[in-house]
């Protein structure tokens, strides 16, 4: 039997990070960098001010006070988006507004709060002179030109993953397009005589295949592009024909035909095409897994993930594996799931020395995570799995965690957004 770990290596030095395609900035949310992005300019490009005020020279404030304001002549008025006209010599003022260019001869802002400005905008000589009640530093509310990026500096290095800060930035340096490592296809097939597809009748005895659905959503929110082949049925020219379809992606994910018994017509079919092994890990639920690699007609490798059939199973492993190999054909670098502690509210069982992943609610209380299981952890119960916002790890090791002990737990959603 292989461990977890084991078997994510294995399955991973299969896969390779892709190409990088040229898209816009808002469509790459979520993608990493291909490129190192270097501004152009400075940001802010001029220095401007932080607040809404008077452009003066600081030195023209000395002995201001509030009983004994230093009243200064204004000479202008600048906004954002203007350039200014007006210089400020010694005792006098430009009134300027947040983000506009400070005017030649000024070396500090005085906001609005520190004059007289309410008072005097109603008298009859209005806003020809300010009175500005203290004194300032030179450089007060100034914000430097190249205060957030200086030209020629490399703003975001290659391989960071693109949030909305990120898209922000590439938008404030004019960019509309950026190169991002592309999307994997994962082409996902269901296996079984006993399937039918959704939109079909129901039909007493057979069941829905919901395993392509729940793969294909986990491939889209990890940041794949699913590829439904809809189902293979349990024949070698079904199989055949499917398989060749598969061969048209970066990854072929499918499921089950991998336990005892069904093993030989998908290995078959499967060594036809390429190598596959089926393999025992550690692990509950999923222990059966198969991973292979196909040999497309352009003699494209095509790696083969071929999980269980049960949908608790299928999910499980996904997690573990689908989700790590979608993350370093993406271009990112940390593949295991983050982990948080929690207290069990119930004891977790390990019979046979297999690490659980036990579906689990997680909640928070006085600021300390609290896991309690989700019901009957039977693999095929997929609404157990509905309930779940974590799956709380029992170590392979040990023969239980008892309830009150800490135990490490993978979220699947966090909890305030599990609401
Ligand atoms: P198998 O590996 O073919 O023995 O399948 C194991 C279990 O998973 C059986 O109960 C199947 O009916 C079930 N199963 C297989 N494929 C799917 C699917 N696509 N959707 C839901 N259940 C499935
Ligand atoms: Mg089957």
């Amino acid at each position: 039997m292989l461990s977890v770990e084991e078997a994510q290596e294995r399955i991973l030095s299969f896969f390779h990070v892709l190409e990088p395609e040229e898209k816009p900035i808002l469509d790459a949310l979520g993608q990493v960098l291909a490129e190192d992005v270097v501004s152009g300019f400075d940001i802010p490009p001029l220095a401007n001010s932080a607040m809404d005020g008077y452009a003066v020279q600081a030195d023209s404030l000395r002995g201001a006070s509030p009983t004994s304001p230093v009243v200064l002549k204004v000479v202008g008025s600048v906004a954002a988006g203007q350039m200014p006209r007006d210089e400020v010599t010694p005792g006098t003022a430009v009134r300027i507004m947040t983000g506009a260019p400070v005017p030649r001869g000024a070396d500090a802002v005085v906001p609005f709060e520190d004059t007289d400005e309410a008072d005097r905008r109603d008298t009859p000589n209005g806003l020809s002179h300010i009175g500005v009640r203290v004194e300032i530093e030179s450089g007060n509310d100034i914000r430097p030109a190249g205060q957030d990026v200086e030209k020629g500096q490399r703003v975001l290095e290659k391989g960071t993953v693109l949030r909305p800060a990120e898209v922000g930035v590439l938008a404030s340096l004019g960019r509309e397009r950026v190169r991002v490592v592309r999307r994997p296809v994962a082409a996902i097939l269901a296996t079984g005589d006993e399937l039918l597809e959704v939109g079909e009748a129901y039909d007493q005895g057979r069941i829905y295949n919901s395993n392509s659905f729940s793969l294909a959503a986990g491939v889209l929110r990890y940041g794949g592009v699913p590829k439904l082949l809809g189902i293979a049925r349990d024949n070698l020219d079904s199989m055949r024909s499917k398989l060749r379809e598969g061969m048209e992606s970066d990854i072929l994910i499918t499921s089950a035909g991998v336990s005892k018994g069904d093993y030989d017509m998908v290995k078959d079919v499967l060594a036809q095409h390429g190598e596959v092994a089926f393999w025992s890990v550690r692990m509950r639920p999923a222990k059966p897994l198969a991973f292979g690699v196909l040999t497309a007609p352009d003699g494209r490798a095509v790696p083969h993930l071929g999980l269980p059939g049960n949908p608790v199973s299928a999910l499980v492993a996904f997690e573990q594996f689908g989700r790590a190999a979608i993350y370093k054909m993406l271009g990112r670098t940390r593949f295991d799931r983050p982990t948080i502690q929690a207290v069990l509210d119930e004891p977790i069982y390990n019979t046979d020395g297999r690490r659980v992943f036990a579906r689990a609610t997680i909640t928070k209380r006085n600021g300390v995570y609290h896991a309690r299981l989700t019901g009957h952890q039977g693999s095929n119960l997929l609404t157990s799995m509905t309930r779940a916002n974590g799956l709380a790890i029992c170590p392979e090791d040990l023969p239980m965690k008892d309830a009150g002990e800490v135990v490490e737990v993978q979220l699947l959603t966090w909890p305030e957004e599990f609401v």
